[in-house]
């Protein structure tokens, strides 16, 4: 039976740190602070919205959230970001997706302060994660969670072929640049390639972020292999499951990543382990 990569105790160990980190940081005088723009009413936006104020309340970090109404035209979103870009109490910035049709998503992210871009999405941040490890720095929080989960359990992509499925610009990506700068031989598969199973099936390190339900079956898996899923999906009967088929790909895997549990709690803690970063760069701390 592979080890569970318990995301909750991983993601718990995190906020700790954070946690310290904030209460050094009040005592030099800085008080790191994130906010957060959301535009319209999506309700499962407002969720994720609540859950990173909550997680900011945890470990003792201000937040807010700057609601505007789906109306709002491109040019005052704009202005509002510059707005908060040069207001020096602001350590963090991110605009909840999605965001309505109207609105050029590139145009927003491309007006955030990248030393402020905690959700590493700026071209800067994506250019200094291509770079190389020295350079990595504001990362997008997924793959950043994927990588604190697969430290805490010393498990050293070095050396590893791994594949990765999906090449979004939140997780398949950026996941592969990341995996690449700790020495894995990498391989990103997506909706184009041929056979994906002729991929995984050699792989030691799989990461599925593909959106599709219970996608990765034990067949399509070398014995021994390390599995993270980041899909995550609601049956119909209301339980959750990921990218990745768990009850067989369990018996085979030497550690997975369980759904719910597994990279989904990671994600917040390090948007946070983000704005940490973002504060002590801004204050050359
Ligand atoms: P996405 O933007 O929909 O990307 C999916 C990727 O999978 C695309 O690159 C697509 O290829 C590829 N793909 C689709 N069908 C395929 C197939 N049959 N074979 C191979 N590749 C295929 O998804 P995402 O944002 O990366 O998210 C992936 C999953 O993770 C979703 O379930 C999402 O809900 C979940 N997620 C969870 C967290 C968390 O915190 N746990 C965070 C983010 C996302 P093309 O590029 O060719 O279309």
């Amino acid at each position: 039976m592979a080890t569970l990569l318990n995301g909750r105790t991983v993601a718990n160990s995190l906020l700790e740190d954070i946690k310290q980190d904030v209460e050094n940081l009040n005592s030099k005088g800085v008080r790191p602070k994130l906010v957060v723009i959301l535009v319209g009413s999506d309700p499962a936006s407002s969720v994720y919205v609540r859950n990173k104020q909550k997680s900011c309340e945890t470990v003792g970090m201000l937040s807010e959230k700057h609601d505007f109404p789906e109306t709002i035209s491109q040019k005052e979103l704009l202005a509002h970001i510059e707005k908060l870009n040069k207001d020096k109490s602001v350590n963090g910035l991110i605009v909840q997706v999605p965001l309505p049709s109207h609105i050029d998503e590139d145009e927003v992210v491309n007006t955030i302060d990248p030393a402020k871009d905690v959700d590493g999405f700026h071209p800067v941040n994506v250019g200094k994660t291509a770079l190389g490890l020295e350079f990595e720095e504001l990362t997008p929080a997924t793959p950043k969670g994927i990588t604190r989960i697969l430290e805490y359990y010393q498990i050293d992509p070095s050396g590893m072929n791994a594949v990765v499925i999906g090449r979004s610009k939140n997780v398949g990506k950026p996941i592969g640049m990341m995996l690449l700068n700790r020495n894995a031989t990498v391989t990103t598969c997506h909706s184009r390639t041929k056979d994906v199973s002729s991929h995984t099936k050699t792989a030691d390190l799989v990461i599925v972020a593909v959106g599709r339900s219970e996608f990765v079956r034990s067949d399509m898996l070398k014995e021994g292999a390390v599995v993270i899923d980041v899909g995550i999906h609601r049956r119909e009967d209301s339980s959750l499951c990921g990218d990745v088929k768990f009850d067989e790909v369990e018996k085979i895997a030497l550690a997975i990543t369980p759904v719910p549990g597994g990279v989904g709690p990671m994600t917040v803690a390090a948007l946070l382990e983000n704005t940490i970063l973002a504060t002590k760069a801004q204050h050359n701390l």
